[in-house]
């Protein structure tokens, strides 16, 4: 008998379990709550990307519902066929007046905008993609898809920005674009976006931002980094992601027309991929709404934030570079995070345990997210789980 000629997957889950690298998929019971029961118990619930506590609103279930019966539950179509709805057409207008752009594009995920803005705008090896090391998996995914040469620099270096822009393969490029994250998905830190686009424009680059993180969660009513710096009118592309401050799924770039009217004629998975349905959208709509009637919402996010991330700093934890929601509470070992997380989650307290190679050896955390949605008595909950396994296992 020949060997399995698949024996390589088991082969090689082994070896990832003997590195501790291995996912346990948690089982979440019912909504994605500020307090949720995972794995059969009640925790307060630190992980989720659900900043604004939309995911089970009663509002946007309630308009997801009355859009399954409007418009049934898919759309059975990719976009450029016959898979743009009335209400497709609606959310966008909506999420282009949100962002301050003349037009926006909706995508399956905000994993696939990127790959698409990507691959759709440097597609060609006279084009240069320069992408902060920092920058989130889809990035770089759409980088390997693009056809451009690529250039990374080290996170937020505008010296070595500015170096890349100055080097001869840059100055005889067809077309450079610098693609950072808003908000940075493991740190919590900003992009220093003034410097990044004063300098895009003195070498004659464009800017695109993924504010994945900072959508719903910085500037006036969450519409993102740039509005919180005033750059609006000087980022050029401004991704957005349907998947975690709006509760629901799905992606979106904000441009120009122009922008929307080129991708819409060459991304792929805009063009070979089926669109969201009915009922994704009308829930889209719906949290962009509330977005805009009730900026008390997001007031209550970073009210939280400030008390989680000052209690963390008071019981002695480093919380690293972060200025956002995303707090990662520094641990430096793998095996240390590791346990740390799991007795947290004895104790009622879910915080995930992140850890080499998704970060840098030695940088191994935990992160937490609040959400507007806990209480007072939540975080005070953790905090006191939080200082109290911290001294258990040495790290206080
Ligand atoms: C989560 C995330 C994405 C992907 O968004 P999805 O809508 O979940 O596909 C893209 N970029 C960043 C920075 C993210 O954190």
């Amino acid at each position: 008998m020949p060997a399995d000629p698949m024996g390589f997957l088991d082969a090689e889950i082994a070896q990832l379990k003997a590195q501790g690298r291995f996912p346990r998929l948690r089982i979440l019971e019912g909504a994605q709550k500020p307090v949720s029961i995972i794995d059969g118990k009640k925790v307060v619930n630190l992980t989720s990307n659900n900043y604004l506590a939309l995911a089970d609103h009663p509002a946007l279930k309630q308009a997801a519902k009355a859009a399954i019966d409007k418009y049934g539950v898919g759309t059975a179509a990719v976009r450029p066929i016959i898979g743009t709805m009335d209400i497709h057409q609606q959310l966008e207008k909506k999420l282009a007046e949100f962002k301050g752009t003349s037009a926006a594009l909706v995508f399956q995920s905000g994993f696939t905008v990127n790959v698409a803005c990507c691959q759709s705008l440097m597609s060609d090896e006279r084009d240069l993609l320069i992408s902060d090391e920092l920058n989130h998996a889809s990035i770089i995914d759409g980088a390997r898809l693009a056809k451009a040469q690529r250039k990374i620099y080290p996170h937020k270096d505008m010296k070595a920005l500015k170096v890349l822009l100055e080097s001869p393969q840059a100055r005889q490029a067809r077309r450079q674009m610098i693609v950072t994250d808003g908000v940075f998905s493991m740190d919590g830190d900003i992009a220093p976006l003034p410097e990044i686009v004063d300098l895009a424009e003195k070498y004659g680059a464009f800017v695109m931002v993924d504010d994945a993180h900072a959508s719903g969660v910085l500037g006036r009513n969450g519409r993102g980094s740039p509005d919180h710096f005033g750059l609006t009118h000087r980022v050029p592309i401004q991704i957005g992601t349907l998947s975690k401050a709006i509760g629901a799924v799905g992606g979106y770039v904000a441009g120009s027309q122009s922008l929307r009217d080129y991708l819409v004629s060459t991304a792929r998975p805009f063009i070979f991929s089926s669109s969201h349905p009915p009922s994704i959208i009308a829930t889209c709509i719906a949290a962009l709404d509330i977005l805009m009637l009730e900026p008390q919402r997001i007031e209550k996010l970073w009210s939280n934030t400030r008390h989680f991330k000052e209690g963390l700093q008071a019981l002695g934890f480093d919380t690293g570079a972060s200025e956002t929601p995303i707090t990662p509470v520094m641990v430096g070992d793998t095996v240390q995070a590791r346990k740390f997380s799991a007795r947290l989650f004895e104790e009622g307290v879910f915080a995930l345990s992140i850890c080499y190679p998704i970060v840098a050896k030695g940088k191994d955390r935990l992160r937490t997210i609040v959400s507007a949605g806990h209480t007072a008595e939540d975080l005070d909950f953790a905090l006191e789980k939080f200082g109290k396994v911290g001294r258990e296992i040495g790290l206080l």
